[in-house]
């Protein structure tokens, strides 16, 4: 059996999968696995630990709630909104664990005013290596906190979290859409944009058709207490022949712009599910791309010098050859995180979406070249190719990272990703 993350690349065959008992019971050093929404290897080693049996305590104390590891974003959803409250950082699927949330300190489109996940973690339940459990916040162990929001899961297993929530009115929401000339056009206005959800799209193979998609819950209260998500209406069941190509990739975006530029003449009504995860209409839309997968690449820069930085990336990017099908933008503002890791710095992020052909591994380790070069970063829970040179230029403090990790964990949980950046000892 083959094993891999969201997007196919690495995949493992045959690896060791157990299911979370309470205890560290291998001898064998292991990674900790939440529910493989990763894109890449940061979940993945020939042992893996799975926490989604981990699912001890869900409950809400004024707007304080104490969740186990292995509950799912969506589980939590519908437990907490007929309750009036939402999970205030909410990423592009609601099919990911809490515990996986935490250790990627996960953004949403409302990065600039609610920060990531970890600025509403208030404490941690981390079991670690040696077998003994550790309360970790702000103000206790502040620094194996520090280093589990956003750690990518090695300093120890996160058994629960207290997450304080957000009130709010409505399920409903609506939305309007600006278009823009062009790429740097876009980061602009999504800079300056107040509205709480913001995210940008654009075509990447015209470049062409920039818009800004802008999200405000409906200010009208609403009898929210028989709120729960819609399931998939379509899923694919198997890996098809790889369905998703630049040319239907092509149709498929046209139709997509022709749609966002119709709403730039009026707001529309959508729902939550609509709002948070239109992506997950499609239960396992990633077997689309067939048995070869793909890679999504996301990398940010601050804004200062965007638009040189920006205009050289996509000119290497467009010369290569390898254009990526889907190409998201999302602007990360200032609130900081508690995570000495955490990715989202204050700048620009894009996510572009490449399918996995002869050679784009190489050329994305290129990329990673450039970006490190320009001062920019990319996102580790979307990787499975960085250097490790590459990557110390990109996170300055990697060794207080290291420090901490090794204080608590000697080796024992590791992960390929760890390995491939030295993260913990061997
Ligand atoms: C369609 C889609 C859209 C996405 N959109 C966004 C987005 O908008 N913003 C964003 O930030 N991310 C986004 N992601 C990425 C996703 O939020 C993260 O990869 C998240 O970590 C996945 O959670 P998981 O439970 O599947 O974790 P896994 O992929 O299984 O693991 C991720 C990391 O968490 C660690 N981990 C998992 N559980 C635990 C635990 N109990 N204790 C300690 N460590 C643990 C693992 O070791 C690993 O390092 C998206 C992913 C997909 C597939």
């Amino acid at each position: 059996m083959k094993v891999s993350n969201w997007n196919g690349n690495p995949s493992l065959k045959n690896p060791t999968i157990n299911q979370f008992n309470g205890k560290v019971e291998t001898e064998e050093k292991f990674c900790v696995r939440g529910n493989g929404r990763s894109y890449g290897d940061v979940s993945l080693y020939p042992t893996m630990l799975s926490m989604l049996h981990c699912r001890r305590e869900l409950s809400l104390h004024d707007d304080i709630l104490t969740v186990s590891s292995g509950y799912t974003l969506s589980e939590v959803l519908n437990f907490v909104v007929p309750k009036g409250y939402i999970v205030p950082v909410i990423p592009g699927t609601q099919n990911v664990s809490i515990g996986g949330m935490i250790a990627a300190d996960v953004h949403g489109k409302n990065h600039q005013e609610n920060g990531t996940i970890g600025c509403w973690v208030e404490s941690v339940n981390l079991l670690l290596a040696d077998g003994t459990e550790m309360h970790c916040s702000k103000d206790e162990n502040s620094t194996i906190f520090a280093a589990t929001v956003g750690g990518i899961g090695l300093t120890g297993i996160i058994l629960s979290a207290k997450i304080r929530l957000e009130r709010i009115r409505s399920t409903q929401f609506t939305q309007r859409v600006i278009q823009e000339e062009s790429l740097m056009d876009l980061a602009n206005t999504l800079d300056t944009s107040s509205a709480k959800y913001k995210v940008g799209w654009f075509d990447f193979s015209r470049m062409s058709s920039f818009f800004l998609i802008e999200t405000e819950e409906a200010s009208e209260e609403q009898d929210m207490t028989s709120f729960q998500l819609r399931k998939p209406k379509i899923n694919i069941p198997l890996k098809t022949l790889p369905f998703v190509t630049g040319p239907l990739m092509n149709i498929y975006n046209k139709r997509f712009a022709k749609n966002m530029r119709r709403q730039t003449t009026e707001r529309v009504n959508i729902g939550l599910d609509e709002t948070f995860f239109p992506l997950d209409r499609i239960r396992n839309w990633n077997r689309l791309y067939g048995t070869r997968g793909f890679y999504q690449f996301q990398f940010s820069f601050p804004m200062q010098g965007l638009e040189t930085k920006l205009n050289e990336i996509m000119e290497i990017i467009q010369s290569s050859g390898h254009i990526p099908v889907l190409s998201v933008v999302k602007k990360h503002g200032d609130r900081k995180s508690p995570g000495i890791l955490s990715y989202a710095h204050p700048g620009i992020s894009i996510a572009l979406d490449f399918i996995n052909r002869k050679d784009v591994a190489v050329f994305l380790q290129e990329l990673y070249g450039h970006i490190a070069r320009l001062g920019g970063r990319v996102y580790l829970i979307k990787d499975a190719l960085l250097g490790e040179t590459d990557f110390n230029q990109m996170y300055s403090n990697v060794n207080e990272f290291k420090e901490i990790v090794a204080s608590v964990n000697t080796g024992k949980i590791t992960s390929l990703m760890a390995k491939r950046l030295n993260l913990v000892a061997e």
